[in-house]
């Protein structure tokens, strides 16, 4: 059925880089065998699943949405759809994705833009566009995105789906291309909290191939679903309801707070007063990491490289110059100025400072409150190529989303209403680190 589905509609929306049909129904049938033989299933047994094209996956593509790795397949399997596989889930193919994940609309991919299904002028949002969108479409039952600094939370937003970032560690980055290592994770996308809740629990978990990764007990989050929030005291942040803010967001999430205080959370007013050091922090951080982790393509060990190069050097500078698009480039100069001797203390050593002090803020509001609550972004979704021009603007679509990735906590959005164009509108829950069972329990009563 989402196979048939995924023909119909990926003319008009393009959320898939590549479908793997047959791949897909071979796993199927797998699932069948075992019902037909009482063999034991998996959780996600026969489940349809998309998977952003920025995690390996062994014997099929994986572009990072990038001419640099166009023609790479890996030959080997990320943590996450290893376990996606041994759950018995059915991945149904690879989405699309802003290249290298740096990106809020998607329009970054070197290959494609993706629609938002509620109106196909405007962007999914960034940089897992593709996965909210084939979610929203109903491509897929769930999918899987990763988020450095908002990149499941706001696309979530932008196409009305519950969009999750779990906390920094919970889930293995082994397999996910790495864009700043100390802040991706990998999380799911679903149409209800519960799948959300049942995909999280299938990926997370201690992988000794990820030297970050926590070794905790995962529970199942499905037993945090109740209806009720009684004694859960909910925080909101002042500063993110300030200038700048869509009325329409501003008035939706409102109303959804009301919502909260009747179904019993105690509502308070908190103040996170760095937060708005959030957006220069992360963009001195993330292209510093980014910098780096981005010279292992050089022509030599992945993808692409360019014919009769004169030298190394010359076959260097002209595969990248020609492999990497324009946003990446940026990225990889500014933090290269970033790290360089003479300013490294001045922006990165600053930023690692500031965050620190973000993270305080946080801890703060944690002392008075379970979970905080903010719009997940600023605004509604945008129509492509209104911010193509306007690096700035695109950024600030992060605003709300950066400082918990930065802070290392669990963060999640959830549809609250549509603005007056009938676009989706998004409402973040920020959790303590590792309480992602209250972030399920407050946003599965909300729904
Ligand atoms: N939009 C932010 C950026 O461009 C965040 C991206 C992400 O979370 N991967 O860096």
């Amino acid at each position: 059925e989402v196979l048939d589905r995924i023909q119909a509609l990926e003319p008009k929306i393009h959320s898939f880089l590549c479908v793997t049909a047959d791949k897909a129904l071979e796993q199927a049938k797998a699932v069948d065998a075992k019902i037909a033989a009482g063999e034991e299933i998996g959780l996600l047994a026969g489940i349809p699943v998309g998977v952003k094209d920025n995690m390996c996956t062994k014997g099929i593509p994986t572009t990072c949405a990038s001419k640099i790795l166009e023609n790479f397949v890996p030959p080997y399997e990320s943590t996450v759809t290893q376990k996606l596989a041994d759950a018995g889930a059915v991945t149904v193919g690879k989405t699309n994705l802003d290249e290298f994940a740096m990106g809020s609309s998607t329009e970054n991919s070197a290959f494609q833009l993706t629609a938002n299904p509620w109106d196909l002028e405007r962007v999914p949002g960034g940089s897992s566009g593709g996965s909210a969108a084939a979610v929203a479409a109903h491509e897929c039952v769930v999918s899987l995105g990763s988020d450095t600094g908002g990149s499941i939370r706001q696309p979530a937003s932008f196409c009305g789906v519950v969009g999750m970032k779990p906390t920094y560690g919970l889930v293995s980055r082994y397999g996910l291309v790495a864009f700043a290592s100390s802040l991706d994770q990998i999380g799911p996308f679903g149409r209800t909290v519960e799948d959300a809740a049942i995909l999280l629990g299938a990926i997370a978990g201690y992988d000794p191939k990820d030297s970050t990764s926590l070794k905790v007990e995962i529970p199942d989050y499905t037993q945090f679903l109740k209806p009720n929030l009684k004694s859960m005291r909910i925080g909101i942040v002042r500063e993110t309801f300030a200038e700048g803010l869509d009325p329409a967001v501003e008035q939706a999430v409102n109303k959804a707070i009301e919502q909260l205080k009747q179904l019993g959370a105690e509502i308070k007013e908190v103040s996170c007063p760095r937060f708005r050091y959030g957006l220069p922090t992360y963009y001195i951080i993330a292209p510093s990491e980014a910098s780096a982790n981005l010279a292992r393509y050089d022509g030599v060990k992945y993808g692409l490289r360019v014919p009769d190069a004169e030298n190394l050097i010359d076959m260097y500078a002209r595969t990248r110059a020609m492999g990497f698009g324009k946003e990446v480039k940026r990225r990889i100069m500014v933090g290269t100025y970033a790290l360089s001797a003479g300013y490294y203390d001045a922006y990165y050593l600053k930023a690692q400072k500031v965050r620190t002090l973000i993270k305080q803020d946080f801890e703060t509001a944690f002392g008075q409150v379970d979970v905080l609550v903010t719009p997940t972004v600023p605004m509604t979704a945008f129509k492509a190529g209104e911010k193509t021009d306007d690096p700035l603007s695109m950024y600030l679509t992060d605003l709300m989303t950066i400082t918990v990735n930065l802070a290392g906590l669990p963060g999640l959005s959830i549809p609250c209403g549509f603005d007056e164009k009938g676009m989706p509108i998004g409402m973040q829950l920020i959790g303590n680190v590792l309480r992602e069972d209250q972030l399920f329990q407050v946003a599965h009563a909300y729904e």
